[in-house]
């Protein structure tokens, strides 16, 4: 293994060969997880009108208190036709239009209704008059480019006016497990052989990211099978690889990459789990390969493989996410290569699971954290501040 990059450089590396797809338009109802390629902008004043936000009369403050002449009524998308003169009420509904001449809403329960007349309490000017413009000017900014649609800008977007919003085409991304020992869950295990849990972990992975992934299977450690399957792969934008990227001899996956025409950017990364990881490019496809221990595979994908899905999604800083927290219990570092700790992370408080190991998923499924300890002499101590990803 040639010199090994720094988790940081790795990132740094990722991010500068991650470059957003095409831009489309997209329906505002299919937009939720999709990354902004445009600013986008509210179509309309919100609220549209002058709208009330009570049940009960509209009136002019100035006539309060008082009795008026009920001339109208406004429900919501029904308004009124009067405009309100002096000493005139109009009836009025939630959300509907607060006619031309009123200039306030009195609520219901301050209201004595005597046939078509109605005694009002007094009411300040502009009282539960939900301005026009008031959420929002037409024009302004509701998401700028680079933003990624959360379910509130999804709301405020249709309320907005706004039926279709520019965003990146999200990559495909294909996965593809190798190893000649892997068997499906369910199926019998032969003596050597294990079930294959890797793409079913990075299927979930990318489901987390809002992206179906083409899972093309396990593949043996065979030439001509993996060169096929990786053919099929390199059609997508990203491809995900687990195993066979260390230094065995049935590692086969960075001579094939080679030959397929796959620049390597690096193979190495001086971090635990995960340090035989692979990344590299051809053309316009993104290529991991994830080394095959399920942990490794975990961590690999959520520094390495979620960025690049952001960057290529046009995400403005798409570079891991850590959190601010402390450590719970002291922790022996590692003098080269920084560690990337299973924990469980409560209250800001980050408690390392028991069994560190890459092989030991089912002690990561304890775990709802990565912390990151950075390499170095000693340990750290109780109580010392540490960054983890949410898992
Ligand atoms: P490799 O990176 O191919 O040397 O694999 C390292 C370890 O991870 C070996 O113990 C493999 O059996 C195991 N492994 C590789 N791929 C998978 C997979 N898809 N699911 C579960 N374990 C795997
Ligand atoms: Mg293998």
């Amino acid at each position: 293994m040639s010199e090994l990059l720094t988790v940081e450089q790795a990132v740094a590396a990722v991010v500068e060969h991650a470059k957003p797809r095409g831009k489309h338009d997209v329906e505002i109802g299919d937009a939720f997880g999709c990354v902004l390629a445009e600013d986008a902008r509210a179509a309309v004043d919100l609220p549209p009108f002058d709208s009330s936000a009570m049940d009960g009369y509209a009136v002019r403050s100035g006539d309060s208190p008082g009795a008026l002449k009920v001339v109208g009524h406004s429900a919501a998308g029904h308004p009124a036709q009067a405009v309100l003169r002096g000493g005139e009420a109009v009836n009025i509904s939630t959300g509907a239009v607060v006619p031309d001449g009123a200039d306030a809403v009195i609520e219901i329960e301050r209201v004595q209704e005597r046939g078509d007349v109605v005694v009002v309490e007094g009411v300040a000017e502009g009282a539960n008059v939900r301005p026009r413009g008031g959420d929002v000017a037409a024009g302004s900014v509701i998401g700028q480019a680079g933003t990624r649609i959360a379910a509130t800008h999804v709301g405020a977007l249709a309320a907005a006016g706004v039926a279709l919003v520019s965003t990146f085409e999200r990559p495909r991304v294909a996965v593809l497990s190798t190893g000649s020992e892997l068997r499906p869950p369910g199926s019998a295990l032969a003596p050597g052989q294990i079930y294959e849990s890797n793409s079913l972990l990075l299927a979930a992975q990318l489901r987390s990211a809002g992206i179906d992934a083409d899972v093309l299977g396990a593949v043996r450690d065979d030439e001509a099978a993996l060169r096929a399957a990786l053919e099929r792969g390199l059609q997508a934008d990203v491809l995900l690889t687990s195993g066979g990227v260390s230094v065995g001899p049935h590692d086969l996956l960075k001579r094939l990459f080679d030959e397929l025409g796959v620049q390597r950017v690096f193979w190495g990364v001086a971090m635990r789990p995960g340090k035989p990881l692979y990344f590299g490019v051809r053309e316009e496809t993104l290529v991991f390969g994830l080394p095959g221990n399920p942990v490794s595979t975990l961590v690999g994908f959520e520094l390495f493989v979620r960025t690049a899905l952001r960057a290529c999604e046009g995400e403005a800083a798409p570079q891991p996410r850590f959190v601010p927290g402390r450590l719970a219990t002291p922790l022996q570092r590692n003098a080269q290569r920084d560690e990337l700790v299973r924990a469980y992370a409560q209250g800001g408080l980050v408690t390392p699971v028991s069994g560190q190991e890459s092989h030991m998923i089912v002690r990561a499924a304890a775990a709802n954290a990565l912390a990151f300890i950075p390499r170095g002499e000693g340990s750290l101590a109780a109580g010392e501040h540490v960054g983890y990803l949410p898992v």
